[in-house]
């Protein structure tokens, strides 16, 4: 086919890697749906006695192993799509890729985008993004790189040099809290307003603590980064290195992905309106 090569004009991924093979690739991009369809089919048979129960101890196991999954595995990835594939009996994709009738409808799909990029009423490219389940910035392992990076960073709005600069945890950029503003649309509240609806995740870089933001509600939050003894070091003054913990990071992540912003007991008794100490 003549426009078989236009998707790579117009589509661009940057979660596709040029090493996989198409089958895997397509296996990659269901993954995040086959886990909407386990969850929703474990809710639905939550309340009621599933139609087949005894599968109930091996969907258990099998969230079990994909909560343990290491994320950059590429191999314990596939692994998990097979047993869902499995579980719905969805046959392997070089079977549907096969099948005549679906054959027909993709290519059905396909010259109908053709017509609609030839007539150019596509003006851009398409980013094709994965779903993946949510998660704060990569941090680096030592504090002092962060720092290096951040310290003398301008504001983006008013290019001033940020006083008591606080990284948004959500998009990488550098705010400035409520009882420093360099300006408005960089504080933090408005910030969060824009970039979390109303929820945001900042690291004070020069406190190394975190500031947790829920419309006008601020709450603290212990640092992620601790010295070579595991204690914190706030504001830097004993001057040690400090390293990134895996496991409080985690922490952090998994309150602000469950929305414990909200409930959390640890965030509701510190959190205040407006400036507070950190
Ligand atoms: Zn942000
Ligand atoms: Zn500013």
């Amino acid at each position: 086919m003549a426009e078989s090569r236009f998707p790579d004009k117009y589509f661009v991924s940057n979660h596709m890697d040029s090493s996989y093979s198409i089958r895997s690739a397509i296996q990659r991009f269901t993954f995040p749906y086959l886990r909407r369809c386990l969850l929703l089919w474990k809710l639905v048979n939550s309340s009621t006695p599933a139609p087949f129960s005894d599968m109930n101890r091996e969907l258990d196991a099998t969230f079990q192993a994909m909560d343990n999954m290491d994320e950059s595995s590429d191999v314990l990835e596939l692994r998990g799509v097979q047993e869902l594939e499995k579980m719905f009996k969805i046959p392997s994709v070089d079977i549907v890729l096969k099948d005549q009738n679906i054959r027909h409808l993709v290519q059905r799909w396909f010259h109908h985008l053709f017509k609609e990029f030839e007539l150019n009423r596509f003006k851009w490219v398409v980013h094709c993004t994965r779903a993946s389940p949510f998660k704060l910035m990569e941090l680096p392992h030592v504090y002092q790189d962060l720092l290096r990076r951040y310290i003398k960073q301008r504001c983006p709005d008013c290019n001033s040099v940020l006083e008591e600069p606080a990284l948004c945890l959500l998009c990488g950029r550098l705010c400035s809290p409520t009882w420093k503003p360099c300006c408005r649309e960089s504080g933090c509240q408005a910030h969060s307003t824009a970039c979390g609806a109303g929820t945001g995740v900042f690291l004070m870089i020069r406190r190394t603590t975190i500031l947790l933001q829920r419309s006008a509600r601020q709450a603290p939050w212990p640092s992620p980064y601790l010295d070579a003894f595991g204690e914190e070091d706030i504001e830097m003054h004993r001057g040690k290195p400090l390293y990134l913990n895996e496991e409080r990071y985690a922490a952090l992540n998994y309150m602000v992905a469950s929305h414990g912003f909200d409930r959390s007991s640890k965030v509701l008794r510190q959190t205040t309106l407006g400036a507070f100490l950190l």
